[in-house]
């Protein structure tokens, strides 16, 4: 998506460990004008689904994912990273945290995911897609059905969307990233 590429030209900011910093604009301070955009061009392109439900990951997911879920009029759920002593019907799985490099469990509550449900994930990024996979699992778990995983940005050079879309996955990525050696930004 030609905006998102040139905003990202213009205010990404390539970090070490091949790590993209979009906070000026995406995760940190937000761009509603650009968010909407992308949220409506998501929609666009997994327009052939009947999704019921929009799904992400806390914190950065729930911009974009809150987008989308207005442009399509349903409810978004996002996966919690603290497991809360409060929660009814508890849902849980292990994501590994690329930035982080640890592995944390989320949770959902089974009162808002369940044999009904046609999600459609969204989220910033896609890097090697463990926080993809968890949601797989939460949306296994609960009987629903995944219509599709819809990101931002994703980073070509690592093993997510390869093997996200080998599984037969309908993924769409708005910008994919070839590399981001001697800090440039090369798109695919
Ligand atoms: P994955 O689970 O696909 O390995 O990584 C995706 C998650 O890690 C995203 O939710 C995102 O928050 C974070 N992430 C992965 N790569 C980057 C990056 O280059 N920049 C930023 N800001 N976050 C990233």
């Amino acid at each position: 998506m030609q905006l998102l590429e040139d905003r990202i030209r213009q205010d990404g900011k390539v970090a070490p460990g091949n790590v993209l910093r979009v906070d000026g604009f995406i995760n940190h301070q937000m761009d509603p004008i650009l968010m909407r955009e992308m949220a409506k061009e998501l929609v666009r392109r997994f327009a052939n689904h009947q999704v019921n439900k929009v799904m992400t990951i806390e914190a950065s997911g729930i911009a974009p994912a809150i987008m989308v879920g207005d442009c399509l009029n349903v409810p978004v759920l996002f996966a919690k990273k603290k497991t809360p002593s409060t929660m009814d019907n508890m849902l849980v799985t292990e994501v590994f945290s690329f930035t982080k490099n640890k592995s944390y469990t989320v949770c959902v509550s089974g009162d808002y995911l369940g044999e009904g449900d046609r999600v459609l994930f969204i989220d910033d990024f896609l890097a090697n897609g463990n926080a993809a996979k968890g949601i797989i699992d939460l949306v296994k778990q609960a009987g629903a059905t995944l219509e599709g995983m819809g990101f931002l940005i994703e980073k070509g050079f690592q093993s997510g969307g390869e093997e996200l879309r080998s599984r037969g996955i309908h993924v769409e990525s708005l910008a994919i990233i070839d590399s981001l050696d001697n800090c440039t930004v090369t798109f695919r």
